[in-house]
């Protein structure tokens, strides 16, 4: 079956707004799924609201709309919500006060860029931070990760852009934010405030941004243990495709917040029921 309704509620839902994941939905590697093109500029035509919201801890809005637009995707800078956007917006939305906060970067010079165009000022002070924010950093060094201890011990608040374990790159898997983040966390005893899939964060930033409520907002992704738990916690319904990370049979047998209100082989099954007349 194609297109299947875990949640019954879903076929006579009219949708209002959505978000997508890229990689596994969209695209895989370079290349762009079949239904991709035909959902945007379905969802353009009727006017109904979407962002992309992705995991990556380094790089802007605009820098990654101009990968997904290198291969073909027609995406603004402004459809984009990047965990690393995201964390600079968090900070500055719980920051009470005139005075831009201070944040003390564990990541690389793009997720400082990130910051100060969020509106953080950066510090590389331990004792002035008043937030750790933790993104990759493939040129960390130790020195760095004992100074974010100390910031968050002396009470700075600890954000992590996502709390993947590993990142996949040309010459393997690298330790991804959140495995940093473990290792903050064993060293101060302090939890974070993670922004990335499968916390709701984006997502709630995401339909913030469309001025859309999450009843009526679908989140279409390819993890059981990201798009769905983030999407579910934000109070939106989800579709899990199956051209990514997992499939028919685990989306069926997942349960509690890992579980889909729709299973979809495709983008175009998916579009077929979004576009019904
Ligand atoms: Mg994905």
């Amino acid at each position: 079956m194609a297109l299947e309704f875990l949640n019954p509620r879903m076929a006579t839902l009219r949708v209002d707004a959505i978000t997508l994941d890229a990689d596994g939905v969209l695209h895989r590697g370079r290349t762009v799924l079949p239904g991709a093109l035909d959902l945007l500029h379905g969802l353009n035509e009727r006017a109904i609201p979407w962002q992309i919201v992705t995991n990556n801890s380094r790089q802007t809005a605009e820098r990654a709309a101009e990968h997904y637009r290198s291969i073909g995707l027609p995406v603004r800078g402004d459809q984009v919500v990047t965990a690393a956007d995201a964390t600079a917006a968090y900070i500055v939305g719980v920051h009470a006060g005139a005075r831009r906060p201070r944040v003390y970067p564990l990541g690389d010079a793009d997720q400082r860029a990130c910051l100060i165009a969020g509106g953080c000022q950066v510090t590389d002070d331990e004792d002035r931070a008043e937030y750790v924010a933790v993104g990759i950093n493939r040129h960390l060094t130790y020195q760095r990760l004992f100074h974010a201890c100390n910031a968050i011990r002396r009470g700075a608040r600890f954000v992590v852009a996502n709390l993947d374990a590993t990142v996949p790159t040309e010459t393997g898997a690298i330790p991804g934010a959140g495995a940093l983040a473990a290792a903050i966390k064993v060293a101060t005893g302090k939890d974070w405030y993670a922004i990335g899939k499968p916390a709701p964060e984006m997502m709630l930033q995401a339909l913030r941004r469309m001025a859309r409520a999450p009843a009526a907002a679908l989140h279409v992704g390819d993890r059981l243990d990201s798009d769905v738990p983030a999407a579910l916690r934000a109070g939106m319904a989800t579709a899990l495709v199956t051209t990514g990370e997992h499939g028919r049979e685990e989306g069926l047998a997942a349960s509690g917040d890992a579980r889909p209100d729709i299973i979809a082989a495709d983008l175009p099954t998916v579009n077929a029921w979004l576009f019904r007349p």
